[in-house]
């Protein structure tokens, strides 16, 4: 028989898990205390429970989908993990803090590979493997925090999580929003709906459910180029949902929720950097709650991505600020250890 993995429950589904186990409602409680307050993922370490208990779950249940396949930490702090899943996948999580801030991020995978295929990413090289699964989502964080922790379990404890890996988070929804009702639980992990993010690349019937769902989860749109024309090329899903109706989309979602939505824009040398580009990028987004977040781009060197001069971004910052944007340019983290979502994970894939 094979063993469920317990991360796909929330407290409520682990009671009724166990209950059709024959293992009582307070039990549930205590295993999920042991895991996401104090990072015990192994059976006869929960010292509260008795032995048969202990014989049952260990022969019904584990934690194990995931095996650190390799760690790199980047001069920065920044720390990447490669993960191998049980049937021979790759994939990637990448913890960024920001001690001074006190925020400790973990950008999360939601799938292996990506069906989007977007001409600047890593990720979307080889297409799309297959969706995570609810617990593969949860024990990318869940480990990362027993990793990372130093004296005691949750110390720092991680304050943000964007789904921003590999995937389009949006394609494997009713997971990765699973995943994000556990991460919520009060009794879990505990982490408040604003400080999670999801980055789409516009897939704007899922944009609408999560605007009708009024959950106050941060939304990030992958924007990238200005244009239909440069999106198409780009962004291919671009062809099927096109500006316009990505935009449309977004106005619901702000007036749904009255949050601020996030428009990342990668900035690639000699493709949408220009003046023009900069001004449309302003026409699209001018008078709306929005907040522009300028990526100078990870080079890629299998896709001829380049970044362009610093003194672009610096550029983009400014003229969408002359018009009232709030715009950030995104601090690089961890570059020489390949931490863009995707490009770890392609360089073993080749050899490199
Ligand atoms: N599929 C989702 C989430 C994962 S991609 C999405 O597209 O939003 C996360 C972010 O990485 C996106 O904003 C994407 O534009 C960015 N990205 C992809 N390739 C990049 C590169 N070469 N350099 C910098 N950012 C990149
Ligand atoms: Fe997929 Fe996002 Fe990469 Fe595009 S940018 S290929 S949507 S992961």
């Amino acid at each position: 028989m094979t063993k469920k993995n317990l991360l796909k429950f929330n407290l409520d589904d682990l009671k009724k898990e166990f209950k059709g186990n024959n293992i009582k409602g307070f039990r549930a409680k205590q295993v999920f205390n042991w895991i996401y307050r104090n990072g015990i993922i192994e059976f006869p370490k929960m010292s509260n429970l008795p032995q048969d208990l202990i014989n049952k779950l260990t022969k019904n249940y584990e934690i194990a989908d995931l095996n650190l396949n390799k760690k790199l930490i980047a001069k920065d702090g920044t720390q990447k993990y490669l993960w191998k899943t049980k049937d021979d996948n790759l994939l990637e999580s990448v913890f960024l803090p920001y001690e001074e801030e006190n925020r400790y991020s973990i950008c999360v995978s939601s799938q292996i590979g990506c069906s989007i295929g977007c001409k600047f990413c890593a990720t979307g090289l080889d297409g799309l493997t297959r969706d995570l699964t609810v617990s593969e989502i949860i024990e990318q964080i869940l480990k990362i925090q027993i990793d990372i922790s130093k004296e005691n379990f949750g110390n720092p404890k991680i304050t943000n999580i964007v789904f921003m890996g590999m995937g389009e988070p949006f394609l494997n929804y009713d997971n990765v929003m699973k995943a994000v009702s556990i991460l919520n639980d009060k009794k879990g992990f505990n982490i408040g709906m604003r400080k999670i993010t999801i980055s789409t690349s516009g897939i704007i019937e899922k944009i609408k459910t999560l605007a009708e769902k009024n959950q106050q989860i941060g939304l990030a749109i992958s924007l990238n180029a200005p244009n239909d024309q440069l999106r198409n090329k780009l962004m291919p899903i671009n062809k099927k949902y096109n500006l316009d109706r990505l935009m449309e989309a977004v106005n619901y979602y702000i007036r749904k929720t009255n949050r601020r939505v996030t428009f990342e824009y990668v900035l690639m040398k000699g493709i949408n950097d220009k003046e023009i580009h900069a001004e449309q990028l302003i026409a699209l987004l001018k008078n709306k709650l929005v907040h522009v977040n300028l990526i100078p781009a990870n080079p890629v060197p299998e896709l001829d991505i380049k970044r362009p001069k610093s003194n672009v971004a610096q550029y983009f910052k400014k003229r969408l600020e002359d018009n009232n944007i709030s715009a950030t340019i995104r601090v690089e983290k961890g570059t020489n250890i390949k931490a863009a979502c995707g490009q770890l994970r392609a360089s073993y894939q080749n050899g490199g």
